[in-house]
């Protein structure tokens, strides 16, 4: 018995399969979760589109996303932070 313990050196967290971890941000709550759950998809006109995903904490009280361009909108106006004091 050593005292070896796997996790904690590399400050990554395995849960023994060794697989990364898919890190997502949450669209609500805007915390990382490492169990994302998708409530949008957002297709792009020209190029690849993009998924929006939720906690799952979150994911059921975000709204269907009629329009996932609003729920985008949203984030990046919080990002900005609003006006400047
Ligand atoms: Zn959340």
């Amino acid at each position: 018995m050593t005292g070896e313990e796997s996790g904690g050196a590399n400050g990554r967290a395995t849960g023994g399969t060794g697989r990364p971890l898919p890190l997502r941000m949450c669209v609500r709550c805007e915390r990382i979760t490492d169990e994302p759950v998708l409530v949008a998809e957002v297709h792009g006109n020209s190029g690849p589109g993009w998924n929006v995903y939720a906690c799952p904490g979150c994911a059921p009280h975000v709204p269907a996303a009629p329009d996932p361009l609003v729920v985008l909108e949203a984030l990046l106006q919080s990002r900005r932070g609003g006006p400047r004091r």
